[in-house]
């Protein structure tokens, strides 16, 4: 692991956590769900938690080489900010096209875009000279897994995971020229992931870490019904060990930890369970962890 290339940098081969925390509160220790995989100097985001666009620029990374988007599910921990990155990529210069990959409604969402912000677009293509935002960003809608993009040696495919109510959801795997990385998005334990991840080079995976979910909902109105929900749609500790096993994983990367927010968790709590079922090199993530 290693610490965020300086601005301006050539990106060959590199993943890096965006936000790390699970859930949809803005959260004191990690920002929300957010990666990027870079390869020959061009961005595949994977999901648009709050703050996205901020954690690029800290990290060190230009939004003028974003091109594409991958949205794993439409709760709002991994698409509130879907169209603020491409706002401020706009805005910081970004060229056409960015390819956006997600469940429906995602052509929609991308039609709202620029509605919403018409007044700000109108005005900087009229005031500041800058270029029409319509025909930036072209949204292709997924409903069944398969091969979702193969281009410049880089292959992306999604599988759909199991994460009730929302349908439907998806993983991505990215093969490129160096390595084999898989975002689990969120999920329930899911064979479909297993399968999707099988022999990859890294794997990262969500986790709960059970004891602090009875904690964070004791303190809720309806503490039943979000720990009954929280558990059927992630995958605890353990069983995240025994999905990276069955997939023989190299390494295991955990992140969008739930709880988010809670600092009495630490390293060895979030992953004793893991390392019970999984021998690999486990890696407790962190915001800005560059893979
Ligand atoms: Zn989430
Ligand atoms: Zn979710």
């Amino acid at each position: 692991m290693a610490t965020p290339l300086e601005r301006g940098a050539k990106r060959q081969d590199e993943a890096i956590l965006l936000g790390t925390g699970g859930g949809p509160r803005p959260k004191k220790v990690n920002m929300s769900s957010a990666q990027v995989i870079i390869v020959n100097d061009l961005l595949y985001v994977v999901d648009c938690g709050d703050g996205v666009a901020r954690q690029l620029v800290i990290a060190g990374v230009s939004l003028q080489k974003l091109r594409h988007v991958f949205v794993t599910h439409h709760h709002s921990d991994h698409n509130a900010d879907y169209g603020n990155l491409l706002l401020f990529g706009w805005i910081d210069g970004l060229k056409p096209i960015v390819d956006a990959y997600g469940p429906p409604p995602l052509v929609r969402m991308t039609e709202l875009i620029a509605e919403m912000n018409a007044v700000d677009i109108a005005t900087r293509i009229a005031d500041e000279g800058r270029p029409p935002f319509t025909g930036l960003v072209v949204p292709h809608e997924l409903t069944a897994g398969g091969v979702v993009r193969q281009q410049a040696g880089v292959k992306v495919t999604a599988a759909l995971v199991d994460h009730p109510p929302i349908r439907p959801a998806f993983a991505y795997r990215f093969d490129t020229p160096g390595r084999s990385i898989v975002i689990s998005g969120d999920t329930a334990p899911s064979e479909s992931l297993v399968t999707l991840a099988k022999g990859a080079d890294v794997l990262v995976h969500e986790v709960l870490y059970l004891p602090g979910v009875d904690r964070l909902v004791g303190n809720e109105p309806h503490a039943t019904r979000l720990r009954d929900h929280l558990v059927a749609s992630h995958t605890p500790s353990a069983e995240v060990g025994r999905i990276a096993a069955a997939a023989d994983v190299k390494t295991l990367v955990l992140s969008h930890f739930v709880p988010g927010d809670d600092r009495s968790i630490t390293d060895e709590m979030w992953t004793v369970g893991v390392r019970a079922q999984f021998k690999g090199e486990v890696v407790v993530g962190r915001d800005l962890m560059v893979l």
